[in-house]
């Protein structure tokens, strides 16, 4: 059924993409987060790297056209 979360077919259609993901400026590792559209265009908040537990800076704006984009920043 649904078990790869890597397989992101279904990334075209940005109507319903409630993911988005941001490279850690610190591992270099790819973070994936859920993202909620009804919160506002745009959002702004600090979350810690899951993998190296480093502070970041996350701007997330959602676009009708492209979806959301992240924008991150090492704290
Ligand atoms: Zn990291």
């Amino acid at each position: 059924m649904f078990e790869t979360d890597e397989d992101l077919s279904d990334e075209l259609n940005p109507d319903f993409n409630d993911e988005a993901s941001y490279v850690c400026q610190s591992c270099g590792e790819e973070i994936v987060i859920p993202v909620d559209e009804h919160a506002g265009e745009v959002q702004e908040y600090v979350e810690d790297c899951p993998v190296c537990c480093r502070p970041h800076l996350l701007r997330i704006r959602f676009d009708r056209e492209y979806g959301p984009t992240v924008d991150a920043r090492a704290e």
